[in-house]
């Protein structure tokens, strides 16, 4: 019997009538012969609260303690669909992260799955129970509990789906698939029919909150069958695989976007061969991740600016402080209301000029890119805060990803 895993996020589960709605989508499953596997996350905005909670308490938690706090919230959510799915007369089981057999890395609050323990959850499918798992939660072999980073569900679902080599891992959410780009800043965007993971790779690392980029990088590496689709519609999603049909043979497939970033510039590296390595390495110290990175040099002196996200901007500048003597540099200044705006596309790869147009749409349009950085399938700006908005409208225009039938329905 072929195995599904099909994966609710939060606002999908927001009330009890949402989580008698997932029910009823689980059942169909069942019912058409499948294994079924649910992962859930937190109901609607409980993470967020915790998190309030814990800042009401301190500035600075203890990483092992937010994550006590916070996987209590996926645990609220498996007993009550095992519930609802009981009381429609299904036979379940919930189960936390560890019993499902998530093994994380011993690092809190953003661990990476490291191996999937699946023989339990095997005996439980075998007796034909639909399992309903906590998203979001692991344990380290010292039996420490972790979570997997904000939007971490996703990767649980595609883990079980890897290790149960399930015929496809569905996730369901309150938007109908993946859009050309956020349809809420850009009213043009309209949903795809497919992509190919490492364009959703792209858009996930650049600000498209549809999917954990960890989860899609986990699907590629394991060839799991990922489908991106409404909770509430039955309308068909977004499918995600190795190569997506090249509609209209377009260039570009999506416009991302991301703000709360801060521009760091390090000024006077005393010696720029050993400095570039630690200041980035007292950062990766510290799990503070790096984006563009440029580094500029004048007669004497040599400086290095990247970008980071807000909110690890006081801990970066405290890292690097600490580390001033070693490192060997001179100050430190912070730019901060930034945000970044990428366009992804597989086709780059062999059309030259994407990025000279992008430029111009920019230039055209008054906005100024702050800094620039590129991969074979993306390029991204930073620009002034209030100019992302715009900068998406217009290169979503431009290279024409609202031109087709199929519009948003949100
Ligand atoms: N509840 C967690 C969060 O809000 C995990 C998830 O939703 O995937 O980030
Ligand atoms: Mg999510």
């Amino acid at each position: 019997m072929g195995t599904v895993v099909i994966k609710f996020g939060g606002s999908s589960l927001s009330t009890t009538d949402k989580i008698k709605n997932a029910a009823r989508m689980i059942i169909a499953e069942k019912e058409n012969g499948k294994n079924v596997v649910a992962v859930v996350s937190a109901m609607g905005k409980t993470t967020d609260q915790l998190l309030t909670l814990a800042g009401e308490i301190t500035a600075r938690p203890a990483k092992r303690e937010m994550d006590m706090l916070l996987t209590t919230g996926e645990q609220v959510s498996i007993s009550l669909l095992s519930m609802a799915l009981t009381e429609m007369g299904a036979e379940a089981v919930s189960l936390t992260g560890w019993q499902a057999g998530i093994i994380t890395e011993k690092v809190h609050n953003n661990a990476r799955i490291v191996d999937v323990k699946a023989d339990h959850i095997e005996k439980i499918l075998q007796e034909g129970k639909i399992i309903v798992a906590a998203g979001f939660q692991g344990v380290t072999e010292d039996g420490e509990i972790t979570t997997l980073g904000r939007g971490g569900s996703d990767t649980t679902a595609v883990a079980l789906a890897a290790a149960l080599k399930a015929e496809r891992c569905s996730i369901c959410t309150d938007v109908t698939g993946v859009f050309t780009s956020d349809p809420r800043y850009v009213p043009k965007a309209r949903k795809l029919a497919s992509i190919s993971y490492d364009e959703m790779l792209e858009l996930a690392n650049l600000g498209a909150g549809v999917l954990h980029p960890r989860a899609v990088e986990f699907a590629k590496n394991h060839s799991v069958s990922l489908e991106v689709r409404s909770s509430s519609e039955s309308e068909k999603g977004t499918v995600i695989e190795e190569e997506a049909s090249m509609e209209k043979n377009l260039i570009v497939r999506g416009v991302a976007f991301e703000d709360n970033i801060t521009r760091m510039t390090v000024f006077g590296l005393k010696d720029e061969i050993t400095g570039l390595p630690s200041v980035f390495s007292t950062l990766a110290a510290n799990q503070i991740d790096v984006d563009i990175i440029i580094q500029s040099q004048t007669d004497n002196e040599t400086n290095l600016s990247f970008s980071i996200k807000d909110k690890d901007r006081q801990e970066a500048v405290e890292v690097l402080e600490k580390e001033k003597e070693a490192i060997g540099f001179d100050h430190i200044e912070c730019e901060t209301g930034l945000s970044k705006v990428s366009i992804v596309g597989s086709g780059m790869v062999s059309n030259p000029g994407v990025a000279a147009k992008m430029f111009a749409v920019l230039a055209d349009n008054g906005i100024q890119s702050k800094m620039v950085s590129t991969s074979e399938i993306k390029v991204s700006v930073l620009v002034d805060a209030e100019q992302m908005k715009p900068a998406a409208q217009h290169l979503h225009d431009a290279f024409e990803l609202g031109a087709l039938e199929e519009t948003a329905s949100k």
